[in-house]
């Protein structure tokens, strides 16, 4: 049985295939603080790829309310709670083992979605490629699949609402209100587990950008890999039984397209340009033979992801070493943030509500412009401002806001954007029709 490395993890993990690595990955970074909910970034992948019939209740990007929305319903819940059931007590993290790039949040102890149920079939003596379960998962139920914004901004689970669509779903201890938006879409994993229990290889890793694909030809429609990936984002399409994901907008992406990328650069999905709340930024990382991420500290989403620490994997501890991240949103409870992040979530939030200059800079580029931006500068300015914050550990810090100038360039080296920290302000000529 093949090892592999995972850094998310900080340590060797088992997978059903060798360790190979693409040239360049695609990522992005959410910012959870920012966004409002609106799902224009769902309707703009709806109306651009699932629109047709058989692919109705397929939502390849869904925003769900955590702690009780979800789609398919308490998938995450669900997927923990057999995590658990495999190994009592083990899943834990060693803070300290954190050690540079190739464990930075410290060595993940538990069992992965490969481990929890490999064991269990060494254990009836088969070996790990001959059992058709590969992976630790669940084929969601009908009904699961249904209402995908249930819970929508309910920060305690209405019981008219759970009546209505039954179950009894995850109990949660109560807690105090607070919810927030999840915004997701396929991770495009470094090690996907739709990849890994797919009976028929008809799921993909490209080697020129990391993006996983299903083969619509050699899939029989089987939904193993629907059961597989932790984070359900395979659908099963009934029409033409076969299954169906993300494709991270690659026409957008290779930068091929004369009508849609006209200037030869690769410009964001749809669900990234659409977002009206300016929280999501999207990138290709060099990827080193090891599967490390090349040093680039200018690119964003290197600095954001290695440098600063500010943006962190959904639930590292699946063991996909999933390429989308999560700014954690400031408001929720550290206990919840862990479980959902990895032991990297106070600092994450500290580097938030504390940012340093260039992080400062940085946020400004969120949604700005069509194109990927590969490269940030920030060029210094005049101190505006101080404020006093408030750190998750309670503690208080000075923050110091100056009025940087940020630049972003493409991927061919050209400027795209320049923005200032601060926003200058016009005022409308007397004469202006709307004037007052
Ligand atoms: S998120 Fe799921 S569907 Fe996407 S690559 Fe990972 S395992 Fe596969
Ligand atoms: S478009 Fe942006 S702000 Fe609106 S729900 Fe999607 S991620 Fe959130």
């Amino acid at each position: 049985m093949p090892k592999v490395y995972n850094w998310q993890l900080g340590r060797e993990m088992l997978y059903p295939y060798e360790e190979r690595h693409p040239r360049r990955q695609f990522a992005f970074v959410f910012n959870i603080n920012r966004c409002i909910g609106c799902q224009t970034c769902t309707m703009a992948c709806k109306s651009t790829w699932t629109f047709s019939r058989g692919q109705e209740y397929m939502w390849w990007n869904n925003v769900e309310s955590k702690p009780y929305g979800g789609y398919p319903h308490f998938w995450d819940a669900k997927l923990l709670a057999m995590l658990e059931q495999a190994n009592p007590a083990g899943q834990v993290w060693n803070v300290s083992g954190a050690n540079g790039i190739r464990s930075q949040y410290g060595v993940f102890e538990g069992k992965t979605i490969f481990e929890a149920v490999s064991e269990e079939q060494n254990e009836e003596g088969e070996t790990f490629q001959e059992t058709a379960g590969r992976v630790l998962g669940y084929l969601p139920s009908d009904d699961e699949w249904d209402a995908p914004n249930i819970y929508e901004d309910t920060a305690r689970r209405p019981e008219k609402l759970h009546r209505r669509w039954g179950g009894e779903g995850a109990s949660l201890p109560a807690h105090q209100s607070w919810f927030f938006h999840l915004q997701r879409i396929c991770n495009h994993c470094t090690y996907p587990g739709c990849l890994a229990a797919c009976p028929r290889q008809a799921i993909y890793k490209r080697p020129e950008d990391g993006v996983v694909l299903i083969d619509q030809q050699r899939c029989r429609g089987y939904r193993k890999c629907v059961e597989g990936c932790p984070y359900k984002k395979s659908m099963y399409r009934g029409t033409t039984r076969t299954s169906e994901k993300c494709i991270a907008c690659y026409p957008r992406l290779e930068g091929k397209d004369d009508f849609l990328t006209p200037d030869g650069v690769p410009i964001e999905t749809r669900c990234m340009a659409a977002c009206v709340g300016k929280i999501r930024m999207q990138g290709l990382v060099k990827i080193a033979r090891d599967g490390s991420w090349e040093r680039d500290p200018d690119n964003p989403l290197y600095y954001m992801v290695k440098e600063e620490k500010v943006a962190l994997p959904l639930y590292p501890q699946f063991g996909t070493e999933p390429n989308g991240y999560y700014i954690p949103p400031r408001w929720v409870p550290m206990d919840y943030l862990i479980q959902m992040f990895g032991p990297g979530a106070e600092h994450a939030v500290e580097a938030y509500v504390c940012p340093s200059r260039r992080m400062l800079g940085l946020l400004q580029l969120f949604r700005v412009a069509q194109k990927i931006i590969a490269r940030f500068k920030l060029i210094e300015g005049k101190k505006v401002g101080e404020s006093e914050v408030a750190l998750p550990s309670g503690k208080k810090k000075t923050l110091e806001i100056f009025n940087d100038t940020v630049v972003g360039y493409d991927t061919k080296g050209r400027q795209v954007v320049q923005l200032t920290v601060e926003e200058p302000v016009f005022e409308r000529p007397k004469e202006h029709y709307n004037s007052i």
